[in-house]
């Protein structure tokens, strides 16, 4: 391989491994997802020649390379589990929350997760017929209640740096808004695509990242490198990780992440219970586990490492923190608990 060719990102993006021909000249594929993809996999699979270096991590393999799992549709689960399309307030817009919305600028990734709580839509054409974000604009410009707008998608940083400044523009011209973040995991799976330009533009629009990091193995020279720099432009920056079954499900496993993310000036911000996405069982720990692992933290490591176990409600409640087994209770197959307004919502979670 050309180094100075696959520092580009672009190169990245047009030499991005589609097919199970390209994924064997990065690794040996095993039997069974050998099937997986001489069969029919439902969701979106790309991974860009970068992240394809990492998976010798048998960790982070698990998360990209399609398993026959993914046909298996468990107990309660939805291709839309967070009920988004309830909240749809313009093609490119989610409404759940008071003060902040969810601005879907994309659908495509240039590395698709095998858990992503938006796989029905990702990786596909919009499932709408919209060629500009004009209606959506106008909706926050006339909703004086909404402050933080997160630009998320798919994964807004594989736009063009004059797509996204003309965007972020836009969002910083209305007077109400106060914080705008940019959900992405391009600085894990992309790093090439984090330049000075870039940097400049995110520092001008004072944007926030929130990005996806999963396991320590992702921490390479080139992601610590590109968290190093939008550091240096003065980018704050959190991480949300998705608590994956045999992937980062133990307490050393989190530790090692999230020290080594404060190391790169990126705050663990939230630790999430897995959605109940259609074909996601083998990735999901019961939410029993999940607070055994965060209690497992609290106290014992750094504040700053910890982040909040949280289990977005499906259906639409919103993120709810979770701290002890006093705020959940076990109906048969699901776990019952309150939102921020008080309301009862549940997560299907079969022992
Ligand atoms: C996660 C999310 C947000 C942002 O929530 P924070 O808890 O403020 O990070 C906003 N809207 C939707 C629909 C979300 O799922």
């Amino acid at each position: 391989m050309n180094s100075k060719v696959s520092n580009d990102w672009k190169w990245q993006i047009a030499n991005r491994i589609s097919t199970r021909e390209q994924l064997e000249e990065y690794i040996e594929l095993t039997d069974d997802e050998r099937a997986a993809f001489d069969g029919d996999i439902p969701l979106s699979f790309a991974v860009t020649p970068h992240y394809a270096s990492l998976l010798t991590s048998d960790a982070l393999r698990k998360t990209v390379i399609p398993t026959d799992h993914e046909n298996n549709i468990g107990t309660g689960e939805l291709a839309d589990p967070l009920g988004e399309e309830d909240h749809r307030a313009t093609p490119h817009l989610i409404h759940t929350y008071p003060d902040k919305v969810l601005f879907l600028a994309t659908t495509f990734c240039s590395t698709y997760c095998r858990y992503c709580t938006r796989s029905r839509m990702v990786g596909k054409p919009l499932p709408f017929d919209v060629s500009t974000f004009d209606e959506t604009f106008q909706y926050i410009e006339e909703h004086k209640e909404i402050r933080d707008v997160l630009i998320s998608g798919g994964d807004p940083l594989t736009m063009t740096d004059s797509v996204l400044d003309e965007l972020l523009s836009r969002v910083r011209n209305i007077p109400h808004i106060r914080m705008v973040r940019i959900g992405s995991k391009v600085p894990v799976v992309l790093p090439q695509r984090i330049t000075a330009e870039l940097c400049s533009i995110l520092r001008k629009h004072r944007v926030w990242l929130s990005l996806h990091f999963i396991h320590e193995a992702e921490l390479s020279p080139e992601t610590k490198a590109a968290c190093r720099m939008l550091s240096d432009y003065g980018i704050g920056m959190v991480s949300q990780t998705v608590l994956l079954k045999g992937v980062n499900d133990d307490t050393q496993s989190l530790i090692d992440l999230f020290y080594g993310l404060l190391e790169i000036n990126v705050k663990p911000y939230y630790l999430l219970q897995c959605d109940p996405v259609q074909g996601s069982e083998h990735f999901r720990t019961t939410v029993e586990k999940g607070i055994e692992l965060i209690q497992s933290l609290h106290g014992h490591i750094s504040g700053l490492a910890v982040p909040q176990y949280v289990i977005d409600a499906p259906g639409g409640g919103g993120k709810v923190p979770i701290i002890g087994k006093e705020q959940i209770r076990r109906e048969g197959d699901d776990v019952v608990f309150l939102n921020y307004l008080g309301k009862e919502y549940r997560y299907p979670d079969p022992l």
